[in-house]
């Protein structure tokens, strides 16, 4: 089964915590604090591999999680840092978050993209040694890693997509032009993974054409043409609209060719705007007469037209050329640029969950992943940057859960990767 789109679930590694431990040696009476950082918990990245075509894959496995780091140890020693984990994907992946559907990354060339980022390490107490406070008992926890649903989407790269009904005879077409050998058969919906041709035009000038797979079943039954397919031919450069001219099977090649281009409409407006350019194949089983009344009326509407023959070839050369030809004018594949995370409003969100705990006259804001996503968008140089700061964590009742914890003036607050002086 061919499967274009995918959900899963991923979670990044969460970084491991610092230690809290002290040097020891004989007839040392008290060493200094030693505990080390905690590793960086594993990325999640995604990464094309060509010899995908679906993403059939996450059908059976929809969890992805990355190894936390390690926990920081005694004498400085720091926790092991996860390895990534690498997830590949096929060429044209579109990662999206489920949540807010915004492009997080396009996988279509060689880049490695993270998706979801582990998180640090926490520091351990070799780090808080200050002046007054020589003996620090605390350490802190590793910040987690991201985590989030994502919808993956396959969007074929190929410069040159073909549409039209189930039979006309666009897998023969490919097979003729190209190396590509897709499956041909007297029966619909044949092509059930899309199979790219690369079509050699000699002198390392080459173009790739996709056959993808046909229109999904009972969409002669009155359920609608069903417009998943179009997915694949939404960044092509241009479009090959196959007809089958003899009309065989009961079809009328107008008819069809204007309900697929309704439904391109209906699909994406842009797509229907992409340059198209009408084959007409199976010209050996209708006359000469018919194949020129059906140049009449697509040359009358603008398009450009080919009567072939895909199985022995006929005509096809004259539309390669034109389509090379036409390439070369034309803009590349498209590829999607990455949407920036829309900003939260975190005074106003409802939940914001958070604990406090008090050690060493330090207080420590834990178990609230929601204000690392505020610290990551807080500029400490701007000042209406740390008002916002301030008043999210007034209104989320962090700076009176702090009082209550009997916080003073001057005392340190530590947040994640922050630590500031308490302020009344
Ligand atoms: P697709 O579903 O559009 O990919 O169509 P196929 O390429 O699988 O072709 C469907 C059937 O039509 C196959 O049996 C082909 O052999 C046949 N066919 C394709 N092109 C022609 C043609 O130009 N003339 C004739 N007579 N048959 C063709
Ligand atoms: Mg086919």
């Amino acid at each position: 089964m061919f499967v274009d789109v995918a959900k899963i679930h991923l979670k990044a590694g969460n970084g491991g915590n610092g230690a809290v431990s002290f040097h020891r040696e004989k007839y040392v009476a008290a060493g200094g604090p030693d505990g080390g950082d905690g590793g960086r918990g594993g990325d999640i990245i995604f990464k094309v591999d060509d010899n995908l075509s679906t993403l059939a894959d996450f059908r059976y496995k929809r969890k992805y999680s990355a190894e936390n780091g390690q926990n920081g140890g005694a004498s400085r020693c720091t926790g092991k840092s996860a390895p990534d984990l690498v997830i590949s994907v096929p060429r044209g992946t579109v990662v999206k978050e489920a949540e807010t559907d915004r492009i997080i990354a396009d996988v279509s060339d060689d880049e490695e993209y993270i998706i979801a980022k582990g998180g640090n390490g926490g520091w351990g107490n070799m780090h808080f040694a200050t002046s007054t406070r020589q003996v620090p008992r605390f350490a802190k926890n590793g910040n987690p890693g991201e985590e989030l649903d994502v919808v993956l989407e396959l969007k074929l790269l190929a410069d040159v997509g073909l549409i039209g009904f189930p039979n006309v005879g666009k897998s023969t077409l490919v097979s003729v032009v190209s190396e590509a050998k897709p499956k041909i058969a007297n029966y619909h919906f044949t092509t059930l993974t899309p199979v790219l041709g690369v079509v050699r035009m000699g002198e390392g000038s080459s173009f790739v054409m996709a056959d993808i797979p046909g229109l999904i079943e009972g969409a002669g039954k009155g359920v609608g043409l069903g417009h998943e397919f179009l997915r694949h031919v939404e960044r092509c450069r241009m479009l090959l609209h196959v007809l089958d001219a003899s009309g065989s099977e009961g079809r009328d090649p107008i008819d069809d060719f204007n309900k697929i281009n309704k439904e391109l409409a209906v699909f994406s407006p842009e797509l229907k705007e992409r340059p198209q350019v009408v084959v007409a194949n199976k010209c050996d089983l209708c006359s000469d007469d018919d194949v020129e009344k059906l140049r009449d009326y697509f040359e009358g509407k603008g398009y450009k037209f080919f009567p072939i023959m895909a199985p022995i070839a006929e005509g096809t050369k004259e539309l390669i050329n034109y389509v090379a030809a036409l390439l070369s004018k034309l803009p590349p594949v498209i590829k999607y640029e990455a949407q920036p995370k829309p900003r939260v409003d975190y005074t106003v969100k409802a939940k914001r969950t958070f604990n406090i705990r008090k050690c060493d006259g330090v207080f420590f804001v834990e178990d609230a992943p929601w204000l690392l996503d505020v610290m990551n968008t807080v500029n400490p140089d701007d000042f209406e940057s740390l008002q916002y700061f301030e008043r999210v964590l007034r209104s989320s009742g962090i700076i009176d859960a702090l009082r209550n914890a009997g916080i003073h003036e001057g005392d340190t607050v530590s947040v994640y990767d922050v630590e500031f002086d308490f302020v009344d």
